[in-house]
């Protein structure tokens, strides 16, 4: 099954639907042309997506549940269901599939051309995917992983190996992702076994996804000595031709800096592109934040990567500082990334800052008296960095926002 995309048309009493079989999983559309209904599912039948009245409900492993929408002319919603509300919306799902496959078994459904048998085995999974499947899913993913906070928004189809958990620095009071953990760097050994409870949990879901992350927040410090076995463990471990491309954050700067030569080598094992979180080209913003390291520091590290063939993406953090620091804000990060020099391949995130109650920002900015940017002030800080950067049409990097609420994995 892996490697073709097959579709099926079929009719059930009226109202036409297609399935789609394609690597590592499945795709049910119902109800076309009239109040479509679309469920995808992995290879194993674990939900992945459904599409229902406009609105996109996304399953995480860990069993909750993403779902965006936008009202006509209005801003786009996202709502995070709890595994116990994600579950109640599985099961719905489940009877309407398990309505349309009892269609086709008693004749009231029919597609044009038979079944394989391969498609009906997961149908079988899918209905077999019921509630206590589902819990026991989220439980053994917590064995595998440690909760995976975050990734950039053009890898949440990556599979994410931790090579290295949590952050080492865990310093920045804007971020909480990795507060739960110690940094911990996996020996080969444990690298291993982590790989084979990757492949063993996603099983033949594996297929769904493209492409490896190296987590957590900054495997790529771990000093080379280290970091080479490892990497290659990733790569015995994940064979296949579709995970041969490798990505990972690098984050904070004060550690452990790699030469361009160090970089030709990760590159030559299959990292593809390194994505830095900047968050401003402000010295004194990012004291203010308790970001390690200096814009200098990261100016030096892209320059390595791209010396050494790698493509970066780098991460600006709209609103931090809010009004105090704006213009610094704007002025240097313009700077340093102009020295940056990114090119067409690299990418610029622009990411709103989110602050939580929890979080240490949160208590500095009101000992500081910050004021806040509105949304439209965060948005025309983005515009006068990029007016102040002017790259080329169709030069420079790609750039997009980075919204950390719509992560899922
Ligand atoms: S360096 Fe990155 S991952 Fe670590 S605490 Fe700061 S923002 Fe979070």
């Amino acid at each position: 099954m892996q490697g073709e995309w097959v579709s099926y048309w079929g009719d059930w009493e009226g109202r036409p639907f297609r399935v789609r079989v394609f690597p590592g999983g499945m795709t049910l559309s119902l109800d076309m042309h009239h109040k479509v209904r679309v469920y995808t599912y992995d290879a194993t039948g674990r939900p992945w997506t459904f599409l229902l009245e406009g609105r996109v409900y996304r399953r995480a492993l860990n069993g909750s549940m993403l779902v965006k929408w936008r009202e006509p002319g209005g801003p786009r919603q996202r709502l995070r269901l709890p595994p116990e509300e994600a579950r109640r919306e599985e099961a719905r799902a489940r009877e309407y599939v398990a309505a349309w496959v009892q269609a086709l078994r008693t004749g009231r459904a029919r597609t044009r051309t038979p079944l394989p048998h391969r498609v009906w085995k997961l149908l079988e999974r899918i209905l077999a995917f019921d509630e206590a499947r589902s819990r026991e899913d989220a439980a053994r993913y917590l064995q595998v992983y440690k909760p995976i906070g975050i990734l950039p928004p053009d890898q949440y189809l990556s599979v994410v190996v931790q090579v290295t958990e949590g952050c080492s620095f865990n310093t920045c009071t804007f971020c909480t992702f990795y507060r739960d953990r110690p940094f911990r760097i996996k020996t080969p050994e444990a690298l291993a076994r982590h790989i084979q409870a990757v492949r063993d949990y996603l099983g033949e879901g594996l297929f769904l996804r493209r492409h490896l992350f190296l987590g957590d927040a900054n495997a790529l410090v771990v000093p080379m000595p280290r970091l080479l076995p490892l990497l290659e463990e990733v790569r015995r471990g994940f064979p296949e031709e579709r995970f041969q491309e490798m990505y990972a954050f690098l984050d904070g700067f004060s550690g452990e800096k790699k030469s361009p030569e160090d970089y030709a080598r990760l590159r030559a094992l299959g990292l593809q592109r390194v994505y830095i979180g900047l968050e401003s080209g402000d010295p004194d913003l990012l004291r203010f934040l308790r970001k390690p390291g200096t814009p200098q520091d990261a100016v030096h590290a892209v320059r390595a990567m791209k010396a050494g063939g790698l493509a970066v993406g780098v991460i600006v953090l709209l609103g931090a500082g809010g009004h105090r620091y704006a213009q610094g804000h704007v002025q240097h990060t313009v700077e340093v990334l102009r020295a940056m020099n990114l090119e067409r391949g690299d990418l610029l995130y622009f990411s709103e800052l989110v602050v939580t109650p929890e979080m240490p920002y949160a208590r500095d900015a009101l000992r500081e008296g910050i004021r806040a940017l509105t949304p439209e002030e965060q948005k025309a800080q983005m515009e006068a960095i990029l007016k102040g950067l002017a790259y080329p049409k169709g030069g420079g990097p790609h750039v997009s926002k980075y919204d950390i609420r719509e992560f899922v994995y």
